[in-house]
């Protein structure tokens, strides 16, 4: 993969850019796809941006929202916006199986590709890029990007609104170790071009149904089990239990972290039943390495203190699987 400067040249003259970023979307996912498409569009590039799945509620107030592209409700205009692109950008993920339904068609495409994206181990599939696991957010390695193209002046309200957005929900709002001193400078100098940084933190935190919050409450007091002698703890979440208070996509957000509260865990797992698989969420404190831990048993990846993985097996066979692992490894 060259340096994503190499790929400057191709962006001299207007082109029609396809951007998408991986399955079940975060904040950080849609924050640097959204602030990366307004920011193509004011230079004059025609763009078309496609989330490969849902956008959770809590991300709706972003600007540029509505121009976002959902594959699942409308497959025949991402195809088309793909094969028409000129360029494709792919950020927040470094191999194509994270777009799932969008796995094929971006491996077929022959047009350059460029990464931008903050995981470890990133697949050799791409013409250009920018992977820096150090970095706290993609959200940050887009503003270097427009930095590096020399366009910080170009960086508006709403293009820092989406920016910040990823900063601030990757980060833990400042809090996680990849948090570094230039992260900082970015929130710096976005609030010194006059972002509200409370209304995007109220926008994103403080928007619960009332019926997310009663689940949490369930959850924490029905679901969660806490094994201090490994320093570790477990919220498991059937289809029963989501179905039970009808949760919303984006109610399971944030959920993993709360084991991590209590003092002396370390490492927090959330398994939750889903039609297709179960899915797996780990955090981690400190110094062990949930992305080995993912990649080693649950099929994943992802970061150091925070990953994801998956397996084919029942939801009851995950759980006993995953219990197993934990009384063999005893993680510190
Ligand atoms: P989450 O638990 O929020 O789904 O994911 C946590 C982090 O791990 C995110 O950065 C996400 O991109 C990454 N991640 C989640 N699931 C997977 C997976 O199956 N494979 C890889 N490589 N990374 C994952
Ligand atoms: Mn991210």
């Amino acid at each position: 993969m060259r340096p994503i400067q190499d790929a400057f040249p191709l962006l001299q003259k207007n082109r029609r850019v396809f951007i998408t970023t991986h399955h079940k979307p975060d904040g950080d996912a849609i924050g640097s796809m959204l602030g990366l498409a307004l920011y193509l569009t004011k230079k004059g590039h025609l763009v078309t941006a496609v989330s490969p799945s849902e956008i959770p509620d809590f991300l709706n107030w972003m600007p540029g929202i509505n121009t976002l592209i959902n594959y699942e409700e409308k497959p025949a205009i991402a195809q088309e916006g793909l094969n028409a692109a000129e360029l494709i950008f792919c950020l927040d993920f470094n191999d194509f199986s994270r777009t799932k339904y969008l796995e094929q068609m971006l491996a077929e495409t022959t047009q350059p590709k460029i990464l931008i994206d903050h995981h470890l181990f990133p697949k050799p599939v791409w013409d250009y890029g920018m992977s820096i696991p150090e970095k706290c957010s993609t959200a940050e390695l887009v503003y270097d990007f427009i930095n590096l193209f020399g366009d910080n002046a170009l960086i508006d309200l709403d293009i820092a609104a989406c920016l910040y957005t990823g900063l601030m929900t990757d980060t833990g709002s400042f809090k996680f170790p990849v948090t570094s001193a230039s992260a900082h400078l970015m929130a710096s100098d976005l609030i010194h071009k006059g972002l509200d940084h409370t209304r995007i933190h109220e926008e994103v935190y403080d928007s619960w149904t009332e019926g997310r919050m009663r689940f949490l409450g369930y959850v924490l007091i029905e679901k969660m089990e806490i094994f201090h002698k490994y320093n570790a703890g477990l919220i498991s979440l059937s289809r029963k239990d989501l179905n039970l208070f009808k949760t919303q996509i984006g109610d399971t957000e944030g959920l993993v972290n709360y084991p991590l509260s209590i003092s002396g865990i370390k490492f927090a797992t959330l398994i939750t039943e889903r039609s297709d698989e179960v899915k797996l969420s780990f955090r981690s404190k400190g110094n062990f390495d949930v992305s080995a831990f993912a990649r080693q048993y649950f099929d994943g990846g992802g970061h150091f203190n925070a990953s994801g993985g998956r397996t084919k097996t029942t939801f009851s066979e995950t759980i006993v699987y995953f219990k197993k692992i934990l009384s063999d490894i005893h993680p510190k």
